[in-house]
């Protein structure tokens, strides 16, 4: 897979970058976000480098949104949330920050932040407790 110049998501797809993987397949990975804005908060990326929604092949988009929906009932029986926020951001304007195309999963809890990003880096033994969790409901659910 080609790399883009400095993108992060280009080094961990290729594996130069760490990342708490959850789940992968031909056409994407999936990782915890390094800053989460909740536990659980889930990274959905195409292996295929492209910065947004408009530079995007059909056939990584689709895989992506199977693979969300999956990782979303992963979720659900992982963690419990209260509900699951799924957002996509296309450009600096719409609050984007890392220009590879990805799909954010994000559980949610009846009276948290609602904000998309969190402050803070979690602590690497924490994303990997989580990531773990994540990947055996995903197992259960093959
Ligand atoms: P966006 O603003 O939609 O572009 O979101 C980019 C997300 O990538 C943010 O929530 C960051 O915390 C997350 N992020 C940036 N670098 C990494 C990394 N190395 N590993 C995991 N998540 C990252
Ligand atoms: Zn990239």
């Amino acid at each position: 897979m080609a790399l883009i110049g400095d993108c992060i998501f280009c080094k961990i797809v290729a594996g130069l970058a760490p990342a708490h993987r959850v789940h992968e397949d031909d056409l994407t990975v999936s990782f915890l976000d390094i800053k989460p804005a909740s536990r659980g908060h889930v990274l959905v990326v195409p292996k295929r480098h492209f910065a947004d929604v408009f530079g995007a092949d059909e056939e990584s988009l689709l895989r992506v949104m199977a693979n969300s929906r999956r990782i979303a009932h992963a979720l659900k029986g992982a963690l419990a949330p209260d509900g699951l926020a799924v957002h996509q951001l296309n450009g600096a304007a719409a609050g984007q920050s890392v220009f590879h195309y990805h799909v954010h999963l994000i559980p949610r809890r009846i009276g948290d932040s609602s904000g998309l990003h969190g402050r803070a880096l979690m602590p690497a033994s924490e994303l990997a407790e989580t990531a773990a969790r994540i990947a055996a409901a995903l197992r259960k659910s093959d």
